[in-house]
């Protein structure tokens, strides 16, 4: 029997508007470092729908909450894990 290895899969976070005060989870850089918000052991990076900064990296898929909004750190633009 063949296992399958494990393959880094990159997802595209959606963009979306800046969400209302207390709707969503929202994650934001204090400094302005650019750097993942988390860092896992899982195999897949999410990365900003607009610029491709990386926004969490080796993570597992579903390791992060539904309803959490990254503002990415170089474009500051809001973005969603599908
Ligand atoms: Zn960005």
């Amino acid at each position: 029997m063949k296992v399958g290895g494990r393959k880094l899969a990159r997802v595209n976070c959606r963009v979306t508007p800046e969400p209302q005060e207390g709707t969503r989870s929202i994650y934001r850089k204090d400094s302005s470092k650019i750097e993942p918000f988390i860092v896992g052991r899982g195999d897949v990076d999410y990365i900003c729908g607009k610029c491709n900064n990386i926004i969490a990296k080796n993570v597992s898929q579903g390791q992060i909450a539904a309803d959490a909004v990254f503002q990415c750190p170089n474009c500051q633009s809001f973005n969603e894990v599908e």
